[in-house]
């Protein structure tokens, strides 16, 4: 043990310096990368997101695709297991007085700023660079409209209308092979609708359902992607009416659009454009939602007047939904949207967590400019 634990220091004195400088070096160059791509946003979008990405996303897909579980959980699962044994090991140390609390404080430090630089580095390279790429809107034509406020209402009675129309009741539990067919019907979905968003032919790894969703829902998580293995992966404990939009969510991620709001136009409209019903009425509700909040901000006496419009079923659902977050809502909620929000803003996204509300724009533009005679 002694022998090791000097060679350990041995090595380690030799080497700290230049470890530390190749360390600041690898996060001044995601730095100078970052700033660079999101001065190009043209740039990004042609030789990256629709050359380079796409060969990253097929290579990981064919990877993925060999398992039915997320392999980003069973890393993430290792990851802490190692990292609980090197913290016991060197409590042991330490207490056995072999090597200092200040040496191991210092070699743990450095592997922590070689750890954070090495991923931060991978991370842009194979997926984040796609948060600097052209806007969806510039890429769809989609000119940024506004709406008066009979504009707004009457858009909120057409999303009420589609999402009574679409109505059916979701499935009461989890089942897998449901499941399968709502992927398959969503991946369908996206690619009928090559128009909306600009694709190449790629064989997208299936979304994975979360083995410890129930960590998801006390973080308040509904779906997050993994960049490093390319998978969509999704909170199977979130009520059902809300589920087919996380996983479209989520493959908008997969296809290289970084942005929230992005994701969530994305998930939109593919939803909407889908032959199943069940999937449809999910991403009417979600638009519903939006636009109703927003709407309220503006006329909140109008406001309770048009939600006496929506029928049983889907109050139903809001009213289920509404009380599933909150009653998991905690300080680690709260702790993991901080997380999420300095995650975002790292990623140079200006409104972090409040993102993912900003596809209240891209609705009312997709809506003034498809229908313009209606609103
Ligand atoms: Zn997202």
């Amino acid at each position: 043990m002694k022998r090791h634990i000097s060679t350990f220091k041995k090595n380690f004195l030799a080497n700290k310096r230049l470890r530390w400088k190749v360390s600041l070096g690898l996060f001044l160059l995601v730095y100078t990368i970052q700033s660079i791509a999101s001065k190009c946003p043209d740039a990004v979008e042609i030789h990256y997101s629709r050359t380079i990405y796409p060969y990253i996303i097929q290579t990981l897909s064919l990877f993925n695709r060999l398992f039915f579980f997320s392999l980003a959980e069973l890393v993430v699962a290792l990851t802490a297991t190692l990292i609980t044994i090197v913290i016991a090991r060197d409590i042991v140390w330490i207490s056995k007085g072999r090597v200092s609390y200040k040496e191991f404080l210092s070699c743990r430090l450095l592997n922590l700023s070689e750890l954070l630089a090495t991923s931060f580095l991978i991370f842009l390279l194979i997926w984040g660079l796609n948060y600097a790429r052209r806007p969806l809107s510039d890429n769809l034509a989609l000119k940024k409209r506004q709406m008066s406020e009979k504009q707004l209402e009457q858009l909120c009675r057409f999303l009420i209308d589609q999402v009574n129309r679409n109505y059916c009741q979701p499935p009461t539990e989890f089942d897998s092979k449901k499941m399968a067919d709502i992927y398959h019907k969503i991946e369908l979905s996206y690619q009928q609708n090559p128009e909306l968003i600009p694709l190449s032919k790629v064989e997208y790894g299936q979304p994975k359902p979360i083995i410890s969703s129930h960590i998801f829902t006390l973080l308040g998580i509904s779906g997050i992607y993994s960049p490093f293995t390319g998978e969509p992966n999704f909170n199977r404990e979130q009520p059902a009416s809300e589920l087919p939009f996380s996983i479209a969510h989520e493959k908008a991620h997969q296809r290289g659009f970084a942005l929230e709001d992005e994701a969530n136009f994305i998930a939109f409209l593919v939803c909407i454009k889908s032959s199943d019903a069940y999937i449809r009425y999910c991403g009417y509700l979600m638009a519903m939602r939006h636009i109703l909040a927003t709407f309220y901000l503006i006329d909140p006496e109008k406001y309770k007047e048009v939600v006496k419009l929506i029928e049983i079923g889907p109050k139903e659902d809001l009213r289920e939904s509404t009380a599933f977050w909150n009653q998991h809502h905690s300080q680690l909620t709260e702790l993991s949207e901080a997380i999420n929000n300095s995650y975002l803003k790292a990623n140079r996204v200006k409104s972090g967590i409040d993102n993912y509300d900003e596809v209240v724009q891209l609705l009312i533009s997709y809506y003034a400019n498809t229908f313009p005679n209606n609103f």
